[in-house]
């Protein structure tokens, strides 16, 4: 087939720029392609939409599976694209890492969020590694803000890495948690309280309200003994009530990220965490091509293998087992340093 890619792409990149919801799912869907064969295609996509230079504001999102995510994520998309603005839900699903099923993408969520025209919602890329999950995100992100969308949420369950990955690639990173006993406290690691700028007790409606109040009472003295952070006004990270179901407090959780968002933006914290947040990204992708690259050499993988099992047993050491390995990278062959 003799048709210029170029051209293609051009065109898909006019229509996403012109907000064609059809032509950006078109477009995750190209970036999500393992396939050697698309990767130019995509990086040429990509960098052409770059140049738009549109910037939403992109909110993480994580919370044990039950704490109300969906509904949350519903109730404050429609409050927002009500008020005018494009709202895009992304996801990051560890669960589609590891097992290939999902605990996210699977179930009919969000049906009244997912029939407005201003939003637009995506499910996690499968992928067999979180590492290919999270770059396949970051470009989704890349591509929802091209098309115009002025609110970009990305959605993680609380578990393991997948909440650093997100934290890293928002502006600002929110926790759903659920009212419970004091001893509850604990269960939220010191880490992810580290990165939340926002903990919100979800559910606190009928019985369980009073539980969500003094929840968060409990949150907050715990925010309190964390040591300031760069870029963070006064009150902030902050614990509060909220519940999807009625949708209370959202207005309120709203007004407060939009305050610490102007706040980061005077002070050009926001734009020194971006580009912190490119130049990581940009070295993640590097050492993500190196590893493919070595292991896309049957015997680079080979030996790997084995390496790293002499490796387990103490028989080699760990840095110059590597060093062996990375000589495929120079000649292709590791008895030629
Ligand atoms: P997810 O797994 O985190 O996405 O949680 P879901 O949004 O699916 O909600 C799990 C359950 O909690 C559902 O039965 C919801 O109806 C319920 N739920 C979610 N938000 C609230 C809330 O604000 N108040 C109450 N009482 N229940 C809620």
């Amino acid at each position: 087939m003799f048709r210029a890619m170029t051209n293609d792409m051009a065109v898909l990149a006019d229509k996403i720029l012109s907000g064609d919801r059809r032509a950006l799912a078109r477009a995750i869907t190209l970036v999500e392609s393992g396939r050697s064969d698309h990767r130019a295609d995509s990086n040429e996509l990509l960098e052409t939409v770059a140049r738009s230079s549109r910037q939403a504001l992109r909110i993480g999102l994580s919370g044990t599976p039950g704490v109300g995510k969906s509904t949350f994520i519903e109730a404050f998309g429609c409050m927002l694209t009500a008020q005018g603005l494009k709202v895009a839900v992304l996801a990051v699903d560890p669960s589609s890492a590891r097992s290939g099923g999902s605990i996210l993408g699977d179930k009919t969520r969000m049906e009244r969020l997912s029939r407005e025209p201003n939003a637009f919602i995506r499910p996690s890329p499968s992928q067999t590694e979180l590492g290919g999950v999270a770059r396949r995100t970051r470009d989704a992100v890349s591509l929802c803000e091209a098309a115009g969308f002025d609110v970009v949420l990305i959605e993680t369950v609380g578990v393991g890495q997948s909440e650093t990955i997100v934290a890293d690639m928002s502006d600002v990173f929110v926790l759903l948690i659920a009212p419970a006993g004091g001893d509850e406290l604990q269960g939220v690691k010191r880490g992810i309280m580290e990165i939340a700028d926002m903990i919100l007790v979800n559910k606190a409606d009928g019985d369980l309200k009073h539980t969500a109040i003094r929840t968060t009472a409990d949150y907050a003295g715990a925010l309190r003994l964390l040591r300031k952070r760069e870029g963070d006004p006064e009150g902030f990270p902050k614990a509060m009530p909220v519940s999807a179901v009625e949708e209370n407090g959202l207005d309120q959780a709203w007004e407060d990220l939009q305050n610490l968002v102007q706040y980061r933006k005077d002070s050009g914290f926001w734009t020194a965490r971006r580009a912190a947040q490119a130049a990581r990204w940009f070295a993640d992708e590097v050492r993500q091509g190196l590893l493919r690259k070595l292991q896309s050499d049957p015997r680079a993988e080979a030996a790997m293998a084995e390496l790293a099992e002499e490796v387990a047993k103490g028989i080699r050491a760990p840095g110059a087992a590597a060093d062996d390995v990375l000589r495929f990278l120079r000649s292709g062959d590791p008895d030629q340093p």
